[in-house]
């Protein structure tokens, strides 16, 4: 690992000044446990690592208050995975719940969940000068590509979100609160994501010198809600394929229907198609193999994922099943 200096500033005011306007040259640290790999592996060289864990209060508490639940940037994983303030949100606890084993969760941040830097092989392999480490080709598109993207059209790097967070906090409607050299800004959080194509840009918009310090998710009459995930095995691994669905009961049918991706394209993916395929309707077996067919329409995968196009079909289906209480029948 390249000797760095450290800080552990008390506050995220302390922070700011002493994070770059540039990339790469300093890293704010959470838990550690995507950004030592990273820095052990020499895929990332910061100079300088400004550590967040000195900070207290709101950023590293669940709080709800009004009509929103706001979860502090710096929560751990098992935290919200057992919250009780979260607990109308199982689309969000129960993909906590199911986030590596109890090491990395216990370490592990909001924070550093969705600002992860994603797991490309290529990427993770220092000797490897891909497209997204200021090489001049994306080694994926002809190489080793099954973990990669299956919503391919538009990107030159292939990568998958990894997180599992970001999906049903978007599907729930979450915003993001950031804080920079200009003050505090809030995001809708699908726009904390991009789809990144060059070594100067991240998996996220935040700018070099901003701090992600919390998220709010609406919580005035929460929504059905449920996420589903196929993972190769049961711990310590990214989901395959995951989708997140939320929407309002009214009679009998789903209303504000949301459905969102994860791991099958750049940013996680928001699915017009497969919420339309459930608005207004009951969610039924039959609606809900819709929705899974609508949400992999489009699908353009590369050589060797062709299998998660079938996957899409399956975890849309049964997230829908799940928000709408359906006993899971796969469980047998
Ligand atoms: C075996 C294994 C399996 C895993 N499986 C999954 C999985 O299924 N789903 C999943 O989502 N994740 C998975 N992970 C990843 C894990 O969730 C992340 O490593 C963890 O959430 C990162 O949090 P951290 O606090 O340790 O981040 P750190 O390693 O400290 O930071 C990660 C990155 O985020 C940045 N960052 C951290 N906090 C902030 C902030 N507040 N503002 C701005 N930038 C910030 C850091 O600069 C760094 O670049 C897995 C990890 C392992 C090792
Ligand atoms: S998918 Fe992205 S990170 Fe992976 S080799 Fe291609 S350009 Fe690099």
């Amino acid at each position: 690992m390249k000797n760095f200096t450290y800080h552990r500033p008390a506050t995220v005011a302390a922070a700011l000044p002493l994070l770059d306007a540039e990339w790469g040259k300093t890293e704010l640290l959470a838990g550690g446990t995507d950004l030592l790999d990273r820095q052990k592996e020499y895929v990332s060289q910061p100079d300088k690592v400004v550590s967040l864990t000195g900070i207290g209060g709101a950023f590293k508490q669940i709080a709800a208050a009004g009509d929103a639940v706001t979860i502090g940037a710096g929560v751990k994983l098992a935290d919200i995975a057992e919250s009780k303030e979260l607990a109308a949100f199982p689309a969000l606890t129960g993909a906590a719940g199911e986030i590596a084993g109890p090491q990395i969760r216990n370490m592990g941040t909001l924070g550093g969940s969705l600002c992860q830097r994603n797991r490309c092989w290529y990427f993770r392999d220092e000797h490897v000068p891909c497209l997204l480490k200021g090489g001049k080709k994306c080694f994926a598109l002809d190489g080793e590509n099954e973990y990669h993207a299956v919503f391919t059209q538009g990107h030159p790097c292939v990568i998958v979100h990894p997180s599992t967070l970001a999906p049903p906090l978007i599907a729930l409607g979450a915003t993001a609160e950031v804080v920079g050299p200009k003050g505090t800004r809030t995001v809708p959080l699908e726009k904390l994501f991009q789809a990144p194509a060059k070594e100067t840009q991240r998996e996220h918009t935040l700018a070099p010198n901003e701090v992600l310090v919390a998220v709010k998710i609406p919580a005035k009459e929460p929504p059905r809600n449920a996420s589903y995930e196929v993972k190769q095995r049961e711990t310590s691994e990214w989901p395959l394929v995951q989708a997140a669905v939320a929407f309002r009961p009214f009679v009998k049918v789903a209303r504000d229907v949301r459905v969102v991706l994860g791991h099958v394209a750049p940013t996680p993916l928001v699915s017009e198609a497969a919420a339309k395929a459930l608005e207004g309707k009951e969610v039924t077996d039959a609606t809900a193999t819709a929705a899974g067919e609508a949400a992999a329409a489009g699908a353009k995968p590369l050589s060797g994922n062709g299998y998660k196009v079938a996957l899409v079909k399956t975890v849309v289906k049964r997230a829908a099943l799940l928000a709408a209480g359906a006993r899971p029948y796969w469980e047998g």
